[in-house]
């Protein structure tokens, strides 16, 4: 009679522990995240965190370590780090040269999801940060192999951030690549203009064939006129260089119909124009 109440409160006392190990561990991860600034790594709550570089101050050296920086490139044109039979079939490039800051691999998909679809903003200067880091390769590149005309103050006249459509954007509440491009605008003083609209919703790209993605995107996005007419009369030059932004370069028909969007509109009201455009993104998958 005495015993067995005893068992039940021992299960019960178990099963107590468990629940509340559990919840501490949730609370902790939450805690780690909203603290990134305090100490603790933004990535993984380590709080013996000794920075590798400065601009990523907000990652333990074991996070930082495993970023897939993309360090040597084969294809000069997509940047991709192997070699590339989507560039050498491609006949219509609309731009000069992608730049990705990293690999998009399970850890890069991770980390953009946890920003993209459960909104942990903390992750923004992260992401930005790599984004800055493929720019200044970009420009290296530029300088070494386009040498700007002297009377240049940047190498970039604008940053074009590619739209998400008006669904994708009630779902997320904000648009990613709009943000990346905000960033490396903040930290490069290039203006940001946002003359991209998409003309439909194309559905989500990551579950098509490389032959649909080429056929839906084609005349998937347009250059709003009068926000053209006014970036144009704001840079108020005949060579314009600019910088299509996005989160993820996969096939690369999302950045070439941007940049052809761009180029058919700025041919249209400036014919003379030289107009010279790049593609910066953050993973190459
Ligand atoms: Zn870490
Ligand atoms: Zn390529």
């Amino acid at each position: 009679m005495i015993t067995l109440p005893r068992i039940i409160s021992a299960r019960f006392r178990i099963a107590i522990t468990v629940k509340l190990r559990i919840i501490l561990t949730a609370m902790r991860k939450s805690v780690q995240l909203l603290n990134a600034t305090s100490g603790a790594c933004l990535l993984c709550g380590n709080m013996d965190r000794k920075p590798r570089h400065p601009s990523f101050a907000s990652l333990c050296t074991a996070c930082f370590d495993q970023i897939p920086w993309i360090t040597r490139i084969e294809c000069q044109v997509c940047g991709r780090p192997e070699y590339c039979p989507d560039c050498s079939r491609r006949s219509d490039a609309a731009f000069i040269w992608n730049r990705s800051a990293v690999r998009y691999n399970a850890l890069i998909r991770e980390w953009l999801a946890l920003y993209k679809y459960r909104g942990h903003e903390a992750l923004a200067p992260l992401l930005g940060e790599m984004l800055l880091a493929a720019y200044h390769g970009l420009i290296k590149t530029l300088n070494h192999q386009h040498p700007l005309p002297l009377q240049s103050q940047h190498p970039i006249d604008a940053i074009i951030p590619v739209p998400v459509s008006s669904e994708r954007l009630a779902e997320r509440e904000f648009n990613q690549a709009e943000r990346l491009g905000a960033y490396l605008a903040e930290h490069t003083l290039i203006p940001l203009h946002n003359v991209l609209e998409r003309t439909r919703h194309s559905g989500k790209q990551s579950y098509k064939t490389r032959g649909a993605r080429l056929r839906d995107t084609h005349n998937l996005f347009t250059a709003n006129p009068a926000l053209t007419g006014s970036m144009l009369s704001s840079l108020d030059q005949p060579h314009i260089r600019l910088i299509v932004v996005d989160d993820i370069y996969t096939t690369g028909s999302t950045a070439n119909a941007c940049a052809a969007a761009l180029a058919d509109e700025i041919k249209r009201q400036q014919p003379a124009a030289l107009v010279e455009l790049f593609v910066l993104t953050l993973a190459r998958s």
